[in-house]
């Protein structure tokens, strides 16, 4: 006998790299190209470092009610967390504790399947179609809960709210979360129907669209039912994890609404003009609603292009994983770095 045998043996979630160098167009981890909005700024310069003295709010109340008030519902429908990966964790650990499996896509968020080994949750993927489709079929048979992002992440591919509604009924025994990392890129929220499905649980994050990955801010939108069962987990596990500074800075990000709309239009609109240069140089991919495109050639592998691109200081994601080996996940970065890339790339396939 070892104590390595009482020892919770997990294989951790890898994220992508970030580099230690300054020359590196860094498109790899769908962090957002502009800083935070001005309203952050001003509100970081306006700190009062003596309150750090004292513990935080442990119920974030700032940052939930300018929460509320944005999507028009209840503080009591919010909670706020550690990132959305914190705030996806908790929800696992407090509503999937069911013998049945959960279900989410074989291609989604690498996260999902870590979290239920280290939980003991036991899972069930679900195969998208050729194109990257959700089969809305796979989400009707038994389970015991349900978690899929929309747009689903690395493909960006965004599925209509009424198969979300569909999946809901069907499951009214069944948590399901609905991941929407991306959904500010040009997706429909499933916020507005928080209080039509009590079994409904929409997580959002402001480490995309809100240019705040450094500061960890992600929170979770539900019935006032759902809600109290998660905080009830929270404050059985960590009661302060959001700290002071998050709090007001998260809350100025909120209340900044005119940069938010600018950044994101911004963003979209390079895009756009990112995927028509991608097809002209050959490379195809479905239609991404995200602030990634997941692109794929058809003569040069994806990990020869990974290789030559990070040799060029231009680092993107990319899986040794199955059914998506050829692709790479491209983030979405300021015009300039994309014309960076679009024209190392056209060096590149011209050359080889
Ligand atoms: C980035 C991402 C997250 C985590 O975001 P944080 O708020 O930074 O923890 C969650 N889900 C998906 C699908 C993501 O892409």
């Amino acid at each position: 006998m070892s104590w390595e045998e009482n020892v919770r043996r997990v294989t951790p979630y890898t994220a992508g790299e970030q580099p230690g160098q300054k020359n590196v167009i860094k498109l790899n981890t769908n962090e957002c190209p502009y800083p935070p909005a001005p309203g952050v700024e001003k509100a970081a310069a306006e700190l009062d470092c003596e309150r750090l003295r004292l513990y935080p709010d442990m119920n974030a109340e700032k940052l939930v009610n300018a929460l509320a008030g944005y999507y028009h519902v209840k503080p009591e429908q919010i909670f706020v967390g550690v990132g959305s990966d914190d705030v996806l964790a908790m929800s696992f650990m407090t509503f999937f504790n069911g013998d049945k499996p959960i279900l989410f896509p074989d291609i989604t968020y690498s996260f999902y399947d870590v979290w239920a080994d280290v939980f003991r949750i036991p899972y069930q993927t679900c195969a998208l179609d050729t194109r990257f489709r959700i089969r809305m079929e796979d989400y009707l048979q038994p389970n015991g809960g349900i978690v899929i992002p929309n747009p689903n992440a690395p493909t960006g591919v965004l599925e209509d709210v009424e198969m979300f509604e569909e999946i809901l009924k069907k499951n009214p025994d069944s948590v399901v979360i609905v991941d929407e990392a991306y959904v500010d890129f040009g997706g429909r929220s499933m916020i507005p129907l928080i209080g039509k499905y009590e079994n409904l649980m929409v997580v959002q994050t402001f480490s995309k669209s809100r240019a705040l990955a450094g500061l960890r801010i992600g929170f979770a939108v539900a019935d006032e039912k759902l809600i109290r069962y998660l905080k009830d987990v929270k404050f059985s596990f960590n009661s302060y994890t959001m700290n002071m500074p998050a709090i007001e800075l998260a809350t100025a990000a909120i209340l900044d609404d005119a940069y938010f709309k600018e950044i994101v239009g911004k963003i979209i609109r390079t895009r756009e003009w990112t995927k028509e240069q991608l097809r002209r140089l050959g490379f195809s991919f479905e239609d991404s609603r995200s602030n990634f495109v997941f692109a794929t050639h058809p003569e040069v592998p994806a990990q020869e292009l990974f290789a030559a691109l990070r040799a060029g200081n231009i680092y993107v994601r990319y899986w040794k994983k199955p059914r998506i080996d050829n692709y790479l996940r491209i983030t979405i970065g300021t015009d300039e770095q994309m014309r960076t890339l679009v024209l190392f790339l056209e060096n590149y396939l011209k050359e080889r």
